[in-house]
Parts: C-alpha cells; sequence; structure tokens
C-alpha cells in the first residue's frame, strides 16, 4: 500500500486514539490528508523579545532566559522564574510537570515560545514550548507553522509541535511518493517551485522567501485546476450542445431600435454585440448579464429577444415575481409597439380563460414574445420554437427549472444528408413532440434555447468567476446618462421627528416616498407582518388623510390582487407613501420617487440595501435613501451602513462586502459556502493569481482541447481525481 492513502493512525506519535480524533475534529484519514492540511499562519522563530516589552497583547512570543528559580506548587503546578537581563518572567505548567522540573534547572538558559498573558498583575506564559538556547541570538532562525486546531485536540496533547512532529514524519514518508501534479512547461512558464519543495517548504519553510514561493505554487496549483475545470466543462457542453443558428437581425429588431427614446450606453451596445455573436456562433449561448440597478438591462433583454424573434423563433422573459413580471410586460409592450411583435403575460395568477389561447398561440408561434414568472417553463406550457430564454434575477431560478427549461426548445431533427440539424417543420411534427421525440425518433431532439441570466446583484469579480466560471459573462459597467447619485444618510431614532419633516416637503414638491422594513421570519414560513403593520399605523398618525396625505401599504401575507392594488396606486402616484417589506426589492420603477427609507436598516445585508436604493435616483431632481438604524446595532452592522453612506457603486459594495464577511457568505451567491473547497488560495485575497491562472488554463485547452498531448497528460489525470469537481451551485449552466 502506498504512503500516501495510509491511515495515519500509523505515524509514530498518533495511534487509533489521536487518529479519531484527527479524523473528527479535521477531516485528516490519511497521511496525503495530513501533508496537505497547511498552517494558516507562521510565527517568526528567529527574532527573540527582550522579557522587558514582552506585553499580553502579543499573539505569541519567543523570550531566551536563564532559570533562576523553580517552584513546585504541588504535584500538577510547577512555577519556572526566566530572567533575560532586562526582566523576570514566570512560566506555569500543570502538566509533565516532573519532565519540566528535571529539565530547567537553575541556572541554565532555554529556549521559550508560547502566548503572554497578564496573571495577578504580572505577566507569565502558561506552557510555553521549551528548546534548547540558540547558541547565537542573531542566527537566522526558521518559520514555526501554526495549524488549525480545537479544543479537544490540544486537550488530548496534540499541540502546535506535535503537529509540526507529525508533519515531518509524514513528510519523510511521503515526499518520495509524491507526484507533480503541474507539467514542466507550466511550472516554467509561471516560474513555479516543483510540488514536493512547496510541500516541504509550506510546513517547513526555510525563509520567508521559500514559504513565499511555496504558497504562491501551491495556490496556483488550486485555482488553475479550478478554471480548468470550469473551462472544460464549458467547452466540452460547447461541443456537445447544438446551438440555434441565429445569423439575421431582423426587422423588428431595427423597428425597435430605431424608436428608442434615447440612445444605448456604450457598455449596453457593447453586451449586444456579445450577445448577438453567441446567437450567431452555432454553439448555444450561456450568458450572464450582470448590471447594477438602473444600468439598463431590459433593453438589452428585449432586443436579444427581437434577434430571436428575427429568426423565427420564440423567446421568453422569466422575472422572479409576479409584480415584476407584470411591470417588465408594461415595459416591453411600449418598446414593442413600433415592431408588431405579439407579445403576452403568463403567470400563475392568468386566468383559465386567458390561458387558453396564450397557450395555443405559444404553441403554434403566433405569440412571439412572453413575459412571465416560473409558469412560463411548467408543464402545460409548450413552445412552438423557443430559441431564447432570458432569466431575470438568476438566484431565485433553482436547477429543476433549468431541466424544464431545455425541454421546451424547439425541435431538430438531424438530416443525415447534409450532416446537420434542421427544425422540423411544423407538418412533420409528431402528435406529443416532447415524448415522441424521446421515446422514439433518435434523429429528433429538442434544441436547448439560448440563455442569458441577468443579475442586478453585483457579484465579486473573482466569485463570479468562479460561481459562474463555465458561463460567458458580460458586464454593463456604465449607467445611463443622466442618473442623479443618490445622497445617503444614516441616522437614529431620535432623529425620526426630523426626517418626517423632510419626508413632508418632499411631498409637497410632488415627489413620493418609499418606507421599507425588514422582513422578519418568527419561524421557518410565518412572516411578521406586525412590523410593518406597526410602522403603516405610525406613517398613517404623521401623515394623517386629513392633510391630505395617501398612504399604501404592501406585504407579502397580502393577495395577489391586494399587493398589485396597492402597488399601482404608488406606480400611478395615487398614494404619496408606499410602505411595505422587501417585496419591492427588484425591479420597481417609480421615476417620481426621490425618498427611500430604510427601517431597521441593520437587518439588511449590504447588496439588499443596494437594490433598495437603486429604486430612488430615476428621475427626480435629487434623491435620498435614509438608513434609520435601532439603538442596538452591532459594530459590524454599523459599518455596513457606513459603507452604504460611502459609496454607490454596486461592484466596489459587493467587493467590500465579501472582504467583511468572507466569499461563502455572499447573499446572491444563493448557498453559502463555496462550490468548492479551497484549501489554500482566497477569493478574496488571490484576485490577480486567479486572472494567471484562468489564462493559463485558457491557453492549455486553446492548444488541446481534450488534453490529449503527452505533456497534458498530468492534467487528464489530476482532473480525474474529481477534487476540482464543482458542486451543484448555480441554477444554470
Ligand atoms: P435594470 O438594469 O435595473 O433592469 P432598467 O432596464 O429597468 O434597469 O433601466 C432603468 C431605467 O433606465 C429605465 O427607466 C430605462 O428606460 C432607462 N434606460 C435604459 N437604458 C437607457 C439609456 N441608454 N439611456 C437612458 N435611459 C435608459
Ligand atoms: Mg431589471
Amino acid at each position: 500500500m502506498s504512503e500516501l492513502s495510509s491511515d495515519i493512525q500509523y505515524l509514530p506519535g498518533v495511534g487509533p486514539k489521536r487518529a479519531a480524533l484527527l479524523k473528527k475534529e479535521l477531516e485528516l484519514g490519511t497521511l496525503d490528508d495530513l501533508i496537505h492540511f497547511y498552517p494558516f499562519r507562521y510565527i517568526d522563530r528567529s527574532s527573540i523579545t527582550p522579557i522587558v516589552s514582552v506585553t499580553p497583547d502579543l499573539a505569541y512570543v519567543q523570550v531566551q532566559g536563564r532559570v533562576v528559580s523553580r517552584n513546585l506548587i504541588n504535584i500538577k503546578h510547577l512555577s519556572i522564574i526566566v530572567e533575560d537581563g532586562t526582566g523576570r518572567m514566570e512560566m506555569v505548567f500543570f502538566k509533565g510537570v516532573k519532565w519540566n522540573f528535571d529539565r530547567l534547572v537553575p541556572g541554565s538558559t532555554f529556549l521559550f515560545f508560547g502566548k503572554p498573558q497578564a496573571y495577578n498583575g504580572r505577566i507569565n506564559m502558561v506552557h510555553p514550548e521549551v528548546d534548547a538556547p540558540q547558541a547565537d541570538p542573531n542566527a537566522k532562525g526558521t518559520l514555526t507553522g501554526v495549524y488549525p486546531s480545537t479544543e479537544k485536540l490540544k486537550t488530548a496533547g496534540v499541540t502546535g509541535k506535535t503537529m509540526c512532529k507529525l508533519q515531518r514524519g509524514a513528510l519523510a514518508l511521503c515526499l518520495p511518493e509524491i507526484q507533480e501534479t503541474l507539467p514542466d512547461y507550466i511550472l516554467q512558464k509561471y516560474g513555479l517551485p516543483p510540488l514536493v519543495w512547496a510541500l516541504q517548504n509550506i510546513h517547513f519553510p526555510s525563509d520567508a522567501g521559500a514559504l513565499a514561493a511555496a504558497t504562491r505554487r501551491l495556490k496556483f496549483e488550486e485555482l488553475f485546476y479550478l478554471q480548468l475545470s470550469l473551462l472544460k466543462q464549458k467547452y466540452v457542453r460547447s461541443r456537445a450542445s447544438v446551438g440555434l443558428v441565429m445569423p439575421h437581425v431582423g426587422a423588428a429588431f431595427h423597428a425597435c431600435y430605431n424608436a428608442l427614446p434615447y440612445a444605448l450606453t456604450g457598455a449596453q451596445q457593447r453586451v449586444i454585440k456579445e450577445i448577438r455573436a453567441d446567437m450567431s456562433s452555432g454553439s448555444q449561448m450561456n450568458r450572464l448579464l450582470q448590471g447594477d440597478v438602473g444600468s439598463g438591462k431590459t433593453m438589452v433583454a428585449v432586443l436579444s429577444c427581437l434577434i430571436a424573434i428575427g429568426n423565427g423563433c420564440q423567446a421568453c422573459i422569466m422575472a422572479p415575481t409576479e409584480v415584476l413580471a407584470q411591470q417588465h410586460f408594461a415595459n416591453i409592450q411600449k418598446y414593442l409597439a413600433p415592431t408588431g411583435v405579439k407579445c403576452a403575460l403568463l403567470t400563475g395568477s392568468t386566468t383559465r380563460k386567458e390561458r387558453r389561447p396564450l397557450l395555443e398561440g405559444l404553441a403554434d408561434g403566433s405569440i412571439q414574445l412572453v413575459v412571465g414568472t416560473h409558469a412560463l417553463i411548467e408543464e402545460p406550457v409548450k413552445y412552438r420554437a423557443l430559441g431564447l430564454a432570458v432569466i431575470d434575477e438568476q438566484h431565485r431560478f433553482g436547477v429543476n427549472q433549468r431541466a424544464a427549461l431545455w425541454s421546451k426548445g424547439p425541435l431538430m431533427k438531424y438530416d443525415q444528408r447534409s450532416g446537420a440539424w434542421v427544425p422540423v417543420s411544423v407538418s412533420e411534427r409528431p402528435a406529443i413532440p416532447l415524448e415522441g421525440a424521446q421515446g422514439g425518433d433518435l434523429s429528433l431532439q429538442h434544441v436547448q434555447p439560448h440563455v442569458l441570466v441577468m443579475t442586478a446583484t453585483p457579484i465579486p469579480r473573482t466569485l463570479a468567476m468562479t460561481f459562474y466560471g463555465d458561463l460567458d459573462l458580460s458586464v454593463i459597467d456604465e449607467m445611463p446618462p443622466g442618473r442623479k447619485p443618490v445622497q445617503t444618510m444614516l441616522i437614529g431614532q431620535n432623529r425620526l421627528p426630523a426626517m418626517y419633516r423632510f419626508m413632508r416637503d418632499e411631498i409637497a414638491k410632488g415627489r413620493q416616498v418609499f418606507v421599507v422594513y425588514p422582513m422578519i421570519f418568527i419561524n421557518e414560513k410565518m412572516e411578521d407582518v406586525s412590523n410593518v403593520e406597526q410602522g403603516y399605523e405610525d406613517i398613517v398618525k404623521a401623515f394623517p388623510l386629513e392633510e391630505g396625505y395617501k398612504v399604501a401599504i404592501v406585504h407579502g401575507q397580502q393577495s395577489n390582487e391586494q399587493k398589485l392594488f396597492n402597488m399601482k396606486a404608488f406606480v400611478e402616484g395615487r398614494a404619496h407613501i408606499l410602505v411595505s417589506t422587501t417585496v419591492i426589492e427588484v425591479g420597481v420603477d417609480v421615476p417620481n420617487a426621490s425618498v427611500m427609507v430604510i427601517r431597521s436598516a441593520q437587518r439588511f445585508g449590504l447588496s439588499q440595501l443596494h437594490q433598495l436604493r437603486g429604486r430612488v435616483g430615476r428621475g427626480a431632481e435629487k434623491s435620498y435613501c435614509i438608513l434609520v438604524k435601532d439603538p442596538k446595532t452591532g459594530k459590524d452592522a454599523q459599518q455596513r451602513l457606513e459603507l452604504m453612506c460611502a459609496t454607490e457603486d454596486g461592484f466596489e459594495i459587493a467587493e467590500q462586502d465579501m472582504k467583511m464577511r468572507g466569499p461563502g457568505d455572499l447573499e446572491g451567491t444563493q448557498q453559502s459556502g463555496l462550490p468548492i473547497d479551497l484549501h489554500i488560495a482566497s477569493l478574496v485575497r488571490d484576485g490577480a493569481m486567479l486572472d494567471e491562472a484562468r489564462n493559463c488554463a485558457q491557453k492549455v485547452l486553446d492548444s488541446d482541447p481534450s488534453l490529449d498531448k503527452p505533456q497534458n497528460a498530468v492534467l487528464q489525470r489530476e482532473l480525474r481525481k474529481g477534487k476540482y469537481n464543482i458542486k451543484d451551485y448555480s441554477n444554470i449552466s
């Protein structure tokens, strides 16, 4: 049996008991696991601190001193006083008492290493590591790795020193067996040291330079394989999928484009070009479109749909909520007016009577564009030829919906003569297309429509490259002209009266105001509406009907009709104030609204706050976002709120959010936790290296797409191990 795969318990110094603990606490089962378990930081053992400058706030110190006295307080408590010419310090032992008593003979000098602490007004160290003194105190020492550990491990005697000993033993056994994981040409090109050297030096660096080189090598390897695996997936899919070739732009596109009331921004134009290139390429498009709130994604979606329509296909736009679907539909119809394209709305509340002609229209192709909720991809809906699906606010659509989407693609037939897939004409269609195609005629298949996923939750670049690394990415990084900055303020509850006065002033100017409350989940399903209802009462008291104020309220517990009715009152300007929970979070467009008040703002995440703020600043001369915090606002929350006041750039907010909270816990990434466990690389800190690794992976695949060349055999082998497979994470791929 190879050493690498052998059980950790047979390593000298481990044994079954410790092995069980190492498995349970750190998931270390084999020697291979152990040698890939790296220190999370290093202590510079080369520096010796004079006792006089030791303070309890130092994490670790190393002092070198002469034992002046040893005092056996009882059988389980040994106190040693050490002196180094600058001062005296106590070392305390509750374990290994006899052994330490015997070796720490007064008059002899030792090196003590540990965490200083204040005790009874003095500084001591409990259980310091004790070593022979350094012959030359100026000699260059080594960096000592500190490994992640747990209380249980420490109690069981697996100290930092033990861990170092185990690593030394494991490396001695394993290094001769270690196979290099990167091809020579990559090591050379990127100036990376071999794996064996890197492993040796990540655990026992000979100096800071060696540590840096080892770290870089191991990080690069991780990021490289992550990207190689993603890009390979993408490559395989694009080769396997039959794309609908859409060579034309079409009359509808031009008609819409020419009638636009504004010029597209440079970013919108660029993104439309990217999409158009994808749709005419012959492979299936899988593109993620990121653009901040208000950056004009809808227009891009509509023009993309018109390309599909211009090529004889249908298109659909899916929104996450009914309200949004309605709003999209209303907007889109305006854009479509000059095109003659027939557009319909399909949601959960479409009545049965309306539904029938609608389904017929989709099946026979007379309805070319349909806007709606996930009802669009539910079972009874059949399209004649769905060529493009636009999914707005991607993170709310799940894996099952993706599968459902594929089966809605147009039916194609393999034409033996030309060796290509061609659309099945209506007359050729089997009576029950879906089942018929899959059960019987193998030359018939549904072709996956092109997919454009749009998200307004800016995701840090490194996360996007990981979560959506197998999608193509387009970014709208430019706002339409005329968008006014939103002034953001953070206030406490004591300033509420002043805020009400301010709201009255704005309303007097003809503006409207949002007041948003957080949703509070008492248990799994129940939403506490008392918060928003109480808020509504407060607002109505401060803005009474007798004085002419009209206040609308919208929350999740209302029926759809109620919600729509109240929302409409606000959208159409009949209500001055809209009190709501976060149901208005995405997409709602009320250009006349100039104030966004967010109550209990500390309860919201950064990206949610950013989304909410994006509801204003869309038309009014000047807009405001007022964050009202509760008295008990924690330090982290305070920091988030201050960041909101400091910047309006969604991407910057997302980056900062990731820095504050770590990459595994971001909103908009759906699950917390990353799709892959990175041992050493960090998506927060290693962005530049991620680019380098992705470029490298891309180049490798460009020149050897199936990794068949001998020099890439090692890449095949490593990928097959499955270590870098991405867990099912994204909703669309
Ligand atoms: P989002 O990206 O948040 O979905 P929308 O598509 O809703 O943004 O656009 C926000 C607003 O900006 C809409 O009122 C839209 O009409 C307007 N808009 C979009 N593109 C432009 C442009 N190029 N110039 C001016 N206004 C634009
Ligand atoms: Mg939108």
